[in-house]
């Protein structure tokens, strides 16, 4: 069933989809790099509110991709929300590109002004904010959308407890955020972050390798008092998770969702 900004029932529980408009895109990586492709889509419907909390994803549609089997049915795609709560107006997406008859593609493909379908939202992958004294975010790629909005999300909400972001991505062109990341190291005391590229150019002064590494190679104070949040590739966050276990970080602490 298809009805855009109109509560859908089926098999007892409601589902709403909204049309969306495309309002911005920012891009990040070379051609050759895997590009990703960051959209800010603005819904088209207000009522009821796309009420979401940091961590959940979204499924996006298009009118142009249809299921193979059936083409009466939309194809629809699960994509985290990078945007935070507190950032009224629009969600935001950080995008890979897909196979060609796939959502990804045809979102990769998109311009302003065209419109997507959204769906949500989903997930339990969402921040306890009140659980725990400090916060250890760690991404991998465009694992770090709904990094970015837990982090967007207590620095908004003036929380003053410690938070670091690790992120690892493989080219430096591939640094999503940048500027919003070395702006909140600037802006508050209680941010700091640690990137991470696996395959440097010689310009580059930051730490070089694997997330794994470098989270060994750090020291962490309070660790049963740190909520843990990891988003990325499945192997990738398992050995994240693997060696956080070792460094001594209470299992019940970690959670991590992967893709
Ligand atoms: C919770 C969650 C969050 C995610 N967040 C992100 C994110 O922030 N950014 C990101 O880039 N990715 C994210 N992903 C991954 C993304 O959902 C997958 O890459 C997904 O496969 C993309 O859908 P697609 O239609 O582009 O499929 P494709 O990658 O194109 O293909 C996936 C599979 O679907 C099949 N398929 C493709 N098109 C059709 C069709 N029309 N009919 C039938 N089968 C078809 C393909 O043959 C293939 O087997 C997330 C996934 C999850 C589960």
């Amino acid at each position: 069933m298809v009805s855009h900004g109109i509560v859908c029932v089926s098999k007892g529980f409601s589902m709403v989809e909204f049309k969306s408009k495309i309002i911005e895109i920012k891009d990040y990586g070379a051609a050759d790099h895997n590009p990703v492709r960051v959209f800010k889509v603005k819904l088209l419907v207000t009522v009821p509110p796309f009420n979401y909390v940091p961590g959940q994803f979204a499924m996006l549609g298009s009118e142009k991709v249809r299921m193979t089997a059936n083409s009466a049915l939309y194809k629809w795609a699960s994509f985290s929300i990078s945007s935070s709560p507190t950032q009224e107006g629009f969600l935001e997406f950080a995008i890979n590109d897909g196979t060609p008859e796939g959502v990804s593609h045809c979102v990769f493909l998109s311009n302003v002004g065209e419109e997507l379908f959204v769906k949500g939202p989903f997930g339990k992958f969402t921040l306890n904010e009140s659980a725990f004294d400090r916060f250890l975010l760690i991404a991998t790629g465009t694992g770090v959308a709904p990094i970015m909005s837990m982090a967007r999300f207590l620095l908004d909400s003036k929380n003053a407890k410690p938070i670091h972001v690790f992120y690892g991505f493989r080219f430096e062109d591939l640094f999503l955020y940048k500027e919003e990341l070395e702006g909140f190291s600037r802006a508050h005391e209680n941010f700091s972050f640690t990137p991470i590229v696996s395959r440097p150019s010689p310009q580059w002064k930051g730490l070089k390798g694997h997330v794994q590494s470098a989270l060994k190679e750090t020291h962490f104070e309070a660790k049963e008092k740190t909520g843990v949040y990891i988003c990325g590739r499945p192997p990738i966050v398992e050995e994240i998770v693997a060696a956080l276990k070792t460094l001594g970080f209470p299992e019940q602490n970690i959670f991590f969702e992967k893709w």
